[in-house]
């Protein structure tokens, strides 16, 4: 639409969480007809480079930072680029000036792949906005729950039922196991009406009394922070 083509394009970064969205996307923005996109050679003098970050699947498909590491590759690349430029004026008039500057190898089956070193330390900043209550607990190993203003029903992990209005209540901690596979459970807290995903401490098996406590070491987000061990002395509960 915008006259734009491949010959215009030293670089794209294009969506590509699961197979073949990438090669929609590389047919969607005419970067190549429809009948070459799988043919990884989209011109008729020129190949194009697409998605030299590794891209989603590469990354690991972590959401928003992907989008962040995304904009970082693309800076290094294009850094190197302009730096490419810079340093060799002939290469001004070139059309696809990364290609003296990198690598051109062959993949395993005789197609070529171009080689980009590139290594990135990403610090992402995660808000953990309305819940932050229920994570700071978590980071304490204790069990902050949601309370209801109009139904008085508590939640943990921590929901709006009835409207907005709710307070933050410290649940006593323990709970019952009503299912349970290797290292996790759902347990349904005391004083919470839903049930919580619970990593075990120890295997547990359902009608064990489990109890929230903080786990050792540091972890990446407080989600992590704590688990659940089964409480000293209980056995399984009767109906
Ligand atoms: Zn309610």
């Amino acid at each position: 639409m915008a006259g734009i083509g491949p010959q215009d394009v030293d670089v794209a970064e294009l969506y590509d969480a699961y197979t073949g969205a990438e090669l929609q996307a590389i047919s969607a923005y005419g970067l190549a007809a429809p009948e070459r996109v799988g043919l990884q050679d989209f011109g008729a003098a020129d190949r194009l480079a697409v998605n030299l970050s590794g891209g989603l699947l590469g990354q690991g498909s972590a959401p928003g930072a992907t989008g962040i590491a995304w904009v970082v590759a693309l800076a290094r690349i294009l850094t190197g680029l302009l730096a490419a430029i810079g340093a060799n004026p002939a290469l001004r008039a070139g059309r696809r000036p990364w290609r003296s500057r990198h690598r051109v190898d062959r993949d395993g089956d005789g197609t070529a792949a171009v080689t980009i070193p590139l290594s990135m330390t990403l610090r992402y900043n995660h808000p953990l906005g309305a819940r932050s209550p229920y994570f700071e607990g978590l980071s304490g190993g204790r069990a902050i729950a949601s309370r209801c203003a109009v139904c008085g029903c508590g939640w943990f992990p921590p929901r709006h039922c009835c409207g907005t209005g709710f307070h933050w209540e410290d649940l006593p901690g323990a709970g019952t196991v009503v299912a349970a596979t290797d290292g996790f459970a759902l347990v349904a807290m005391d004083g919470a009406r839903n049930l919580a995903l619970a990593k075990l401490r120890e295997p547990a098996q359902a009608g064990v009394r489990v109890r929230i406590v903080q786990a050792a070491g540091p972890v990446e987000h407080p989600a992590q922070a704590s688990l659940f061990q089964v409480e000293t002395g209980n056995c399984i509960a009767s109906e």
